[in-house]
């Protein structure tokens, strides 16, 4: 599975609609401080199902839109679109091509699509629970998250491990199971 595009718009300094496309390989963002650089890779942590606005520099989700400038007012809107080339069927049960999308407005309302079907968060959530890709996984490393996952509590650092190996998903149908 390939992350093939991204697509901003009203997400923290990208207030206008911005369209990053992936080729393959390796791909290297490079910026000034300050230039939103680690903005992108929160969009797709955002987008891929993140919850903690604390997590994405923030107090409150809302943070997450375009905030204004001088210049510029406010916006009332932030989405984001990931495009992924999933012909590989890395997500079983996806078609080739898997685009989500995740929308949120200044008054707390969010939805969510896959593949242009509302869904809900969960339905994100779960789809990348046990890719791999998940929002606690390994694949997104923030600035500092190496050490935070190094001087973590041990259940801590066992839920990101099971989630990389795949069995966090299995645990929580059991908890489920068990609590009805
Ligand atoms: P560094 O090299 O220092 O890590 P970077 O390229 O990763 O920098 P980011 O942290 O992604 O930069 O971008 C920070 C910028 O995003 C700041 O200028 C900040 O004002 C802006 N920003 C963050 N949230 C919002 C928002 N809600 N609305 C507008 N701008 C925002
Ligand atoms: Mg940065």
């Amino acid at each position: 599975m390939q992350l093939k595009s991204l697509v901003l718009s009203g997400f923290k300094s990208f207030a206008d609609k911005t369209e990053i496309n992936f080729s393959d390989g390796l791909t290297g963002i490079v910026g000034p401080n300050g230039s939103g650089k680690s903005n992108i890779t929160e969009a797709i942590r955002w987008a891929m199902g993140e919850q903690s606005a604390k997590s994405l520099r923030g107090e409150r989700m809302p943070d997450i839109i375009f905030a204004g400038t001088d210049l510029r007012p406010q916006l009332n809107r932030a989405e984001v679109t990931l495009n992924f080339d999933n012909s590989d069927q890395y997500l079983p049960q996806e078609p080739a091509n898997v685009m989500i999308t995740r929308r949120l407005f200044r008054n707390g309302d969010s939805e969510f699509y896959l593949n242009q079907k509302s869904c809900r968060l969960k339905d994100i959530v779960n789809l990348f629970m046990d890719s791999g890709l998940g929002r606690e996984s390994f694949s997104i490393i923030s600035q500092g998250r190496v050490e935070a996952i190094f001087n973590s509590k041990p259940e801590d650092r066992r839920n990101i491990i099971e989630e990389a190996a795949g069995v966090l998903k299995y645990k929580q149908q059991k908890k489920k199971a068990q609590s009805e």
